[in-house]
């Protein structure tokens, strides 16, 4: 029998991890870090993954996929590690760049345990991964395991990957979309039926709205820059470092191009920077639009340079492209952020997952004349314009549902990547709409049947 472990310590978007075990066989889908928690805590359930695990697949570059790789591959030295080239090449620094986070924190926060992994970590990893290309089968020795990665459409390098054995096939989505991004095409799903469908459930506590789709935030987003622009403003706009800075610098380039905003100047991170570099390098290696679009020469992004933050003073007309996209504390969105608290005429603009604890979610919470407590000083007045464009990297709720059904049918659902709303209300659509289909919240640390026992 085939067992799935749902390694994450929570039903929720934490350490995403999931184990795939047949006889003496193992495979590791994923190995995040929690985004929120910290130490430990933020990784997944390690020492529930087989001493001689087989091998590891990496879904795409996100830390919450990728963050306690390192931690992984160095207590399972024998398993093969695979990935598409665009996550390889993307994660290298990522994970780097978190090797620098956790020893910030281990100063500032006093935190011993940190960093979790060093920077020679990061290398010892690297060196043993494989890349694997999209669409062609990849055995696992002597097990009765096949994998074939299908493009994801989330960011750049990300796969579905689907799982066969020898009687059964399943689908682990990762994360995915269904429709276009600027950059990232809709996902290339294999065709159905499956027998078993591992899916994120990231929106499925947020309704879509009819007509409002990724073309109408876009002109929404460029509509509200221009606004911004003619009171002679500023914009913020924070972002992830990947996938997020690229596609909204993107959009912003071609907008420019058409004459739609002006030709103001976009600062980016220098971690968006060197991320922007990676896509630049890898766009014609992964399936997208504008594969011969080059950021870094064509849209000609300025690498905004934190220590200019202290004697800083905004300019209107100019964007500010800057991670965090949660606007975490020390970070330069974060920081430059209060600069425009004040300003009635300059706009913060978000354009993805917020999520509701984080200081992005909290300023979302308080809007344009409310005040915003994030803890480090008492509320501050919120006079800048601030609003929310939904240019998501994720399928809606709405398009999964009716791909899943239609498309993927499976005979099980095993729920995973989504909050606890948010799984339920896929649990009940489905339920609905396919009640032969048995769908379960798959509990932390506890193998379970991949596929349904028809016995
Ligand atoms: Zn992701
Ligand atoms: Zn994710």
């Amino acid at each position: 029998m085939v067992t799935f472990t749902n390694l994450t310590r929570a039903p929720e978007i934490g350490a995403n991890s999931y184990l795939l075990r047949s006889g003496d066989h193992s495979v590791l889908l994923d190995a995040g870090m929690h985004p929120r928690l910290d130490g430990w805590d933020a990784t997944p359930l390690l020492d529930q993954i087989p001493e001689d695990l087989d091998a590891i697949l990496v879904s795409h570059a996100h830390h919450d996929h990728i963050g306690s790789l390192p931690l992984v591959t160095a207590a399972h030295l024998g398993a093969k590690v695979l990935m598409t080239s665009g996550t390889a090449a993307l994660i290298e620094p990522l994970l780097h760049n978190s090797v620098n986070v956790m020893t910030r924190q281990r100063r500032e926060l006093g935190r011993t345990d940190y960093p979790l992994y060093t920077h020679r970590g990061v290398d010892d990893s690297a060196v043993i991964w494989e890349l694997a290309n999209l669409n062609r089968p990849i055995q696992i020795d002597s097990s009765e395991f096949e994998f074939v990665l299908h493009d994801a459409g989330h960011v750049a390098g990300s796969v579905m990957t689907e799982i066969r054995t020898d009687n059964h096939r399943a689908l682990y989505t990762g994360d995915f979309n269904l429709q276009r991004q600027t950059l990232m095409l809709p996902c290339q799903h294999p065709s159905g039926p499956f027998d078993t469908l591992i899916m994120e459930t990231t929106r499925g506590a947020q309704a879509a709205v009819p007509g409002q789709d990724r073309a109408f935030f876009e002109e929404a987003l460029l509509a509200g820059i221009r606004q911004t622009f003619e009171r002679g403003g500023a914009v913020l706009i924070p972002v992830f470092a990947m996938g997020k800075t690229q596609e909204v610098l993107a959009l912003l380039h071609h907008a420019r191009l058409e004459g739609k905003i002006p030709k103001a100047p976009i600062y980016i991170g220098g971690l968006g920077r060197a991320m922007t570099e990676v896509y630049d390098r890898q766009r014609t290696l992964n399936p997208r639009q504008h594969g011969n679009l080059r950021l870094i020469p064509e849209a000609q992004p300025e690498t905004f340079d934190p220590r200019r933050l202290p004697n800083l003073r905004l300019r209107g007309g100019h964007i500010y492209l800057l991670s965090s996209g949660m606007m975490t504390a020390n970070t330069t969105s974060h920081t430059i952020a209060r600069l425009f608290f004040p300003r009635e005429h300059d706009s913060i603009f978000f354009v993805g997952y917020t999520d509701p604890s984080s200081p992005s979610g909290l300023l979302r919470q308080a809007g344009q004349g409310g005040a915003v407590d994030w803890g480090d000083t008492a509320a501050v007045p919120v006079r800048c314009e601030v609003r929310y464009f939904d240019l998501t990297a994720h399928a809606t709720r709405e398009d999964i549902l009716r791909w899943a059904c239609d498309e993927i049918q499976p005979s099980r659902v095993l729920l995973v990547h989504g909050d606890p709303d948010a799984q339920a209300w896929f649990a009940a659509q489905i339920a609905q709409q396919r009640p032969k289909t048995e769908v379960v919240q798959p509990p932390p640390g506890q193998p379970i049947p991949l596929f349904q026992d028809l016995s």
